[in-house]
């Protein structure tokens, strides 16, 4: 028997997790100065959660749940997505309340599930990095989370980027836009897919997302959205396209993006990258846009938000695509090498040691030669080697190396053990001479 990892999931293992550790810090680092906090919440959610938010014709819905009942008979789901686990977690919490800043301001990082087909970009559990903002409509929020999304995918390396924005307006603008869209849709109904055929008269809209050619030639020709908005849902869009021109953020309007989920409005907006990772076709990487009503379909009060979802497999791809290398540094401070066997404790301990001093240190378990012991510490890129053989062991001494400059000296272990940084800087400062 064969053990094998379900279709759809990777293993990150070593190497590879220093990547997403990078990104994951890089994402850290940069909410910590938008002032997001992090939330953690159940990576399994009663399906409801998702069935009612999502949309009914939604693809995650319709194809995608990982769902199954437990063995209480609950319904449950691996969230698909970030978003209405976070709004979930908003309502019951009370994060809404009077004590609590506006906008209340909080990022997930996690995996999520989707029953897709594999391929590359698309796996069944893959990792988002996301963010929410609640209690505020003002448009200058979404020019900020943005804007904020823009920062982070160039702080990791991507340069070649689209923003590409759109709005789908408030309910009284959707429901003109949805009039007009039928009445140009209706006619061409035998022409759609069957999958089209099935949303047109559940939700029109999401045939603007179809996948389908021949369905995408006829949403080409459909009319947009634009000529349909309310003056305040065309305020707001101009607002968002008036700051985003303020803070030299370049974007394209595409009037007949819809995203793949129903609880949007107003401002959506995705980053794209036509990277040869996938094949030259501008693939999505970052998602989002806003949702006001979300959270009153989920229970609680009336309280405007806005968000995005990362896909970090995919950026993951375009970076290695476009051979961007993110600063990884793996380097050993230093390794221990003991000559002979009657070296064994005081190797030991030195390491022991020198970690408990702040440093990286490592040294052989194998009985190696001191120069395979060396040929360790190149491997590792040791910046310093320290080597105790049985005489210097006697006399109280090691001898410690700078890899860089060759210099070496000779060092008491007391002062090792007493203060190492010291020595390491007599050693480190020996470069610059
Ligand atoms: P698509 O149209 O590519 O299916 P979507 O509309 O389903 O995307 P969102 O729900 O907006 O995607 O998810 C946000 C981001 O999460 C996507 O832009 C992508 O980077 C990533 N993503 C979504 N589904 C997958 C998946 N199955 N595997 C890997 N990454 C994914
Ligand atoms: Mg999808």
């Amino acid at each position: 028997m064969k053990y094998q990892r379900p279709k759809g999931t990777t293993d990150i293992i070593p190497g590879e997790s220093a990547k997403w550790q990078y990104i994951e810090q890089t994402a850290r680092q940069l909410f910590q100065k938008y002032r997001y906090s992090e939330i953690r919440t159940p990576i399994f959610e009663n399906f409801e959660v998702f069935s009612r938010t999502s949309g009914e014709t939604s693809d995650i819905v319709t194809k995608e749940m990982y769902d199954f009942f437990d063995k209480g008979d609950r319904h449950i789901t691996l969230r698909p997505e970030g978003t209405a686990g976070v709004v979930r977690a908003y309502v019951e919490n009370k994060l809404y309340g009077p004590e609590i800043q506006r906008p209340f301001k909080t990022f997930y990082m996690g995996p999520m599930f989707r029953y897709e087909r594999p391929q590359s970009g698309r796996q069944r559990q893959f990792h988002q990095i996301g963010v929410e903002a609640f209690g505020v409509d003002n448009p200058t929020l979404d020019v900020e989370v943005m804007a904020m999304a823009v920062n982070l995918l160039r702080q990791c390396g991507l340069q070649d980027l689209k923003l590409v924005i759109n709005t789908l307006g408030d309910a009284e603008s959707r429901a003109a836009y949805h009039a007009a869209l039928m009445q140009y849709l209706e006619p061409l109904e035998n022409e759609l897919s069957d999958d089209s055929k099935e949303r047109l008269h559940k939700n029109p809209l999401r045939i603007l997302d179809s996948k389908d050619k021949e369905d995408q030639k006829i949403v080409d020709a459909a009319p947009s959205i634009l000529d349909y908005l309310t003056p305040e849902a065309a305020e707001h869009f101009s607002t968002v396209k008036k700051l985003l021109q303020a803070l030299d953020i370049p974007f394209e309007i595409e009037t007949n993006m819809v995203r793949g989920l129903d609880y949007y409005n107003h401002t959506i907006f995705e980053i794209m990258s036509n990277s040869k990772a996938f094949g030259g076709h501008w693939t999505t990487v970052c998602a989002g846009g806003r949702y006001n009503g979300l959270v009153e379909q989920l229970g609680g009060p009336e309280v405007p938000g806005i968000g995005f979802g990362l896909g970090v497999e995919r950026l993951l791809l375009v970076l290695e695509a476009e051979e961007i290398e993110l600063p990884i540094a793996d380097d050993l401070d230093i390794y221990v090498v003991g000559i002979g066997e009657a070296t064994n404790e005081e190797t030991l301990k030195l390491v022991q040691a020198l970690r408990h001093a702040g440093y990286s240190a490592e040294r052989d378990y194998l009985g190696r030669k001191p120069k395979g012991q060396f040929k360790a510490a190149n491997r590792m890129s040791a910046h310093l080697t320290l080597t105790i053989g049985e005489e210097e062991l006697r006399d109280g001494k090691a001898n410690l190396k700078n890899m860089q400059t060759g210099n070496e000296v000779s060092v008491a272990l007391r002062d090792i053990y007493t203060g190492f940084d010291k020595v390491y800087q007599n050693i480190v400062e020996s470069e610059e001479e």
